[in-house]
């Protein structure tokens, strides 16, 4: 009996597998819904507010401390490491980054103080600018300093990802995008992949 007993057990394996299976890709469909339900709130290019310059922060309200919630939960289900507030079309000088493993950070009214000496070429993506990635130099050390959202002081010493994702945020809060920093023939690309296709009816 023990053949039989095995053969069995193989089998139930093989069953447990495909449900695990078919788990994980319901679990990957769930995923993939929740990215598009928040990345449809997110404004994508060529959106005004992408291009607009923010206003620093004087109130240290309630809609802040919301503010940087809705902006961290969307930052989450988009799969994103980085949201400025610009990207929802509030035109307050915020953002939320988590380049790791770390929690999510928020810094209000940010300042950045860049080290020149080192700089690295990577691609860069945007939740604001659906699949495109190119190419952008950036620091590899910067200091960010600003306010927390209830108004407290907070000082970072960031590099490598950190640093770039931190100085891609505040790029969008000048109204600058990956785009207008990287090399011609890669802008060239990116916008003719962002122009909207034409419909016909
Ligand atoms: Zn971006």
């Amino acid at each position: 009996m023990a053949h039989d007993h095995e053969h069995e057990h193989d089998h139930e394996e093989e069953h447990e597998q495909v449900d695990e299976e078919t788990a994980e890709r319901r679990r990957e469909q769930e995923r993939e819904f929740i990215r598009q339900r928040a990345l449809a709130q997110i404004r994508q290019y060529p959106d005004v507010a992408l291009q607009m310059r923010a206003h620093e922060v004087t109130e240290f309200d309630e809609f802040l401390v919301q503010l940087v919630e809705r902006m961290q939960d969307l930052m989450h289900d988009a799969q994103g490491v980085g949201l400025a507030a610009t990207q929802l079309g509030v035109l307050q000088r915020v953002f939320v980054f988590q380049p790791d493993e770390e929690p999510a950070r928020a810094v209000v009214n940010p300042r950045l103080t860049i080290d020149e000496s080192e700089k690295a070429i990577e691609d860069e993506g945007c939740l604001s600018l659906r699949e495109v990635r190119v190419p952008v130099e950036r620091a590899t050390k910067v200091v960010l300093e600003g306010k927390d959202p209830n108004g407290d002081d907070v000082r970072y010493e960031l590099d490598d990802l950190a640093a770039r994702v931190v100085q891609h945020e505040n790029d969008h809060l000048d109204g600058v995008l990956t785009i207008d920093r990287t090399d011609p023939e890669s802008r060239k690309q990116a916008l003719g992949a962002l122009r909207p296709q034409p419909t016909f009816a």
